[in-house]
């Protein structure tokens, strides 16, 4: 079958790599002038499947109101006249129970840990090389009453057969010897360990899996923007980009951020919102004291990665729309907390900012499978875990498509959870 895939971030390009695999005729098309440059960038590196938890939750609802006017707050919402962000922020309150937040996750984990699945296989079918690290994940508390209350919800993750060990200060300085400067500054009082979760640039896998994909046939157009996409009597017939038509007998949107624009115009309302965050790469000079093990600072919401011979450190979010200037004192902010937790570790000056889109669902859970228009898929609302999803995501569409059985359920993954 001959298939448009629409956008080459990370979510795109493992589409495209599934259908290929599967036998189909793959056509990507895409704005930029190459792969993953986008969200898909410079993002913060961790596949972290067992640290899935979605934004809105009862604690996040207070935090937020905590955080009102702070320009290092970790999610900041700028409210606008504009009615889709209102209507983004009805879903995401109503998602902010206990009740939903158990229900989200649960969707959540279901492709996260089935994408961690394909990504093995795929590493093993492929030998692709993207800087992957295997050495788990640490998320590490400053404040003692946040590490008893994530201790209690590990547990229950436990029970959903999830790896996560509650460990004391000191655990976390073995595991992680370039901590003993955070541990002896009172930065940490305790830390969640996840053995089975990984890290690597999703920019250099993304890359890699597109030069195999052209080797598997497939066709990529960057620097082709899409103008409309073009239905006939309910069915995808193909779109119209800038300079050229394409017609297909299936199409799968995975535009990211994007993926509401085009799909409006169809009368399909996708309630994915841009959700800003900030990385800072920073070249490491002095290799003893920058971490290898991937992290999470709870109270800062900061993730840190080990990509190669730099250290990634990603977070922030804002609800602003489709804004990515770089805010100075944000990203300031990002590397200052870097250089507090691993003093001396890289040089500031070489520091580079970066600051991309989360494409945000109001419940954190991606949108995945058909729409009215039965030839039109979608692959996109990955929010904070598009890379954790990726693989796991493209196998569920290329699948879907291919008319094979799904490996995972389906069921409130897709579009029409929000009708
Ligand atoms: C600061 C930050 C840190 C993050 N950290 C992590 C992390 O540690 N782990 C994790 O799992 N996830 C993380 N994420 C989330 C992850 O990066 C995203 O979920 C993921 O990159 C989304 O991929 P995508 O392919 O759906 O979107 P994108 O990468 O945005 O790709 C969409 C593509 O569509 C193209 N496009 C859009 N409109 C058009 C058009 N009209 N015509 C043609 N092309 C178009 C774009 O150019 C783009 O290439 C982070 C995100 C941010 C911002």
């Amino acid at each position: 079958m001959n298939t448009l895939v629409l956008g080459a971030g990370v979510t795109g390009i493992t589409t495209a790599y599934y259908l290929a695999k599967a036998g189909h005729k793959v056509t990507v098309i895409e704005r930029q002038q190459g792969a993953a440059l986008e969200t898909s960038f410079a993002n913060g590196g961790q596949i972290s499947a067992c640290h899935t938890e979605p934004w809105a939750t009862p604690a996040t609802l207070i935090k937020i109101i905590k955080w009102l006017g702070r320009n290092d707050a970790p999610l900041r919402f700028r409210l606008m006249g504009d009615p889709k962000l209102w209507s983004w922020c009805a879903r995401f309150l109503f998602n902010c129970t206990h009740s939903r937040a158990l229900i989200n996750t649960e969707r959540m984990l279901r492709v996260a840990l089935y994408s961690r699945d394909q990504l093995t296989k795929l590493k093993k079918d492929t030998g692709i090389a993207y800087d992957q690290l295997n050495k788990g994940i640490l998320h590490i508390y400053k404040n003692p009453i946040e590490h008893a209350a994530a201790s209690g919800r590990a547990k229950s993750m436990n029970d959903l057969g999830l790896e996560r060990h509650i460990i004391d200060t000191a655990a976390c300085v073995a595991l992680e010897p370039a901590l003993k400067s955070a541990a002896d500054n009172n930065f940490i009082s305790g830390g969640i360990f996840t053995p089975s979760d990984e890290s690597g640039n999703t920019h250099a896998f993304s890359t890699a899996l597109a030069e195999l994909c052209i080797s598997m046939g497939v066709e990529f157009h960057y620097n082709s923007p899409i103008k409309r996409l073009i239905v006939k009597d309910g069915r995808f017939k193909g779109l119209e980009t800038e300079e050229n038509t394409f017609e297909s007998e299936s199409c799968v949107v995975a535009l990211g951020s994007y993926s509401p624009l085009v799909l409006k115009p169809l009368g399909i309302n996708l309630p994915v919102y841009p959700a800003k965050g900030y990385s800072v790469t920073l070249p490491i000079t002095n290799f003893k004291e920058a971490p290898h093990v991937s992290l999470i600072q709870d109270e800062l919401k900061l993730v840190y990665s080990r990509l190669g011979n730099n250290l990634r450190v990603a977070g922030m979010a804002e609800i602003a729309g489709y804004n990515t200037n770089v805010d100075d004192e944000r990203s300031q902010f990002v590397l200052k907390s870097a250089l507090a937790l691993f003093p001396g570790c890289g040089t500031p000056e070489m520091a580079e900012f970066w600051s991309g889109l989360r494409p945000q669902t109001p419940d954190s859970v991606p949108v995945l499978g058909s729409t009215k228009i039965d030839n039109l898929y979608l692959n996109t609302g990955h929010s904070t875990l598009g890379w954790t999803m990726a693989c796991g995501s493209g196998k569920i569409l290329a699948d879907l498509i291919s008319g094979k059985d799904l490996e995972i359920d389906l069921s409130g993954l897709e579009i029409s959870r929000f009708s």
